[in-house]
């Protein structure tokens, strides 16, 4: 790294640290109790992360009172930004009544025939605490069914910390993402189960190329493997989710993220044959309890924040963000350095490179330094995205902070400018 490189990035780390001294301390006292002072691997950053309090709408504010526009929205779950006023009120009216039940509640029917009606390959659903458990789920069904135990998933592509995928093992092939070819030799009929985003999320939100899906999902099922398709975070993307828009017929289907309106939340859906393994009214079925499985809040919160968000308000999302990374891709011109926006519908990825990756690999090669400046510079603009690049709207961001959120994308881009070009990847 040289001198110039060294000075601006002590220079934004100066300025991150002058207005964030209570997020500093936070910082120190977690590290006490919490390994590395965090509990989610993802809210790290250097020098530390800024503590947020509070949020309303798209705009949330640290300890030392500085305001962002969020554009994270935790990880794409809070499609209608924070303290949504039909989320607040569902959660308001089931609270008094109890929280959760050792016992069916009306609130998951509900949940599941919204989720039902929309989705047009979920016959069945089965809900869980989180996507990962979706994911862990999913893998069982598919062993079950099959009586096979290989998994088929692309490189860089997120299921959760389901260990047979994340980490790899005996049973798990990693294929390129978009190498339609290698992917379509490697499913034969050892194959429980393909994994599949419909575009590539955690890393770098590459997307599908054309045909792609298609391809993976009809070898799946010439070989008799099922096929997964993880819609966790993509399922806010088109109003009755990416499957339907791309007319894929997935077997079962992984949800979370959005349908929980801001809670704990993840399911499974998709064919009744292979969701009635689950099924504890028939002999031998797969047992799946979970403590909070289908929970009154969480139920009642996601039914809320569904129910808000038709297709009218879908396609304007999708329309916001195309604007934001047109504007995001003129600001880096005009500010002379290399950047590309990556957009699935309204969650994007600002990669400091020219030209737009189409794998992970590709999506990897962007020096993290450059990244974590990006993200500090944001922070100093008032813009709360990821610290790797992703972006995503809710439906709370109006025309005035869509502006400010551009303008602070111009801004980040000339405080690091030197940085970026003072050096070639
Ligand atoms: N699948 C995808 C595509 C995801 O993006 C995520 C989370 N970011 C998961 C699964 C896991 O969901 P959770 O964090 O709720 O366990």
């Amino acid at each position: 790294m040289n001198t110039v490189t060294a000075a601006a990035q002590a220079d934004l780390t100066g300025e991150f640290a002058a207005r964030t001294s209570r997020s500093a301390e936070h910082y120190r006292q977690a590290c006490a109790c919490l390994p590395g002072g965090e509990t989610r691997s993802v809210t790290l950053y250097q020098p530390y992360p800024v503590v947020l309090a509070e949020g309303h709408g798209a705009v949330v504010r640290d300890l030392d009172g500085n305001e962002y526009v969020d554009v994270l929205n935790n990880y794409t779950s809070l499609v209608h930004g924070h303290a949504f006023g039909p989320v607040l009120e569902a959660v308001a009216a089931a609270l008094p009544n109890g929280t959760v039940f050792p016992a069916p509640h009306p609130a998951q029917v509900r949940l599941a025939e919204m989720v039902c009606d929309r989705y047009p390959a979920v016959q069945r659903v089965r809900f869980t605490n989180s996507g990962t458990e979706a994911s862990l789920l999913a893998l069982r069904i598919a062993r079950a069914a099959t009586g096979r135990r290989r998994i088929v998933a692309f490189t860089g592509a997120y299921h959760g910390g389901v260990p047979d995928i994340i980490d790899g093992g005996p049973d798990t092939v990693r294929v390129p993402y978009n190498d339609a070819d290698q992917a379509v030799a490697v499913i034969d009929a050892s194959v429980a189960a393909v994994f599949v985003e419909p575009f590539l999320g955690s890393a770098g939100v590459v997307p599908a190329a054309p045909g792609f899906l298609a391809r993976i999902a009809d070898r799946a099922r010439e070989v008799g493997a099922v096929f997964v398709l993880d819609e966790v975070q993509a399922l806010r993307n088109a109003p009755n989710g990416t499957h339907a828009a791309l007319g894929l017929q997935p077997d079962l289907v992984l949800m979370g993220k959005i349908i929980g309106g801001g809670f704990p939340v993840g399911a499974v859906g998709g064919r009744t044959e292979l969701m009635d393994l689950t099924s504890a009214a028939r002999p031998g079925s797969l047992s799946c309890s979970g403590t909070f499985n289908g929970n009154v809040i969480t139920m009642a919160a996601g039914a809320a924040a569904l129910a808000a968000l038709d297709g009218s308000a879908i396609a304007e999302l999708n329309g916001r963000a195309h604007e934001l990374g047109s504007r995001i891709e003129a600001a880096a011109a005009r500010a002379g350095i290399p950047a590309s926006v990556t957009r699935a519908g309204s969650i994007m990825h600002v990669h400091l490179a020219d030209r737009a990756p189409t794998s992970a690999e590709q999506a990897d090669a962007v020096p993290a330094a450059w990244e974590s400046a990006l993200h500090l510079a944001l922070l100093l603009e008032g813009v709360y995205a990821a610290p790797r690049g992703m972006l995503d709207l809710s439906t709370a961001i109006g025309d005035d902070l869509l502006a400010h959120v551009a303008h602070g994308y111009a801004s980040a881009f000339g405080r690091i400018r030197d940085l970026i070009t003072s050096r070639t990847p």
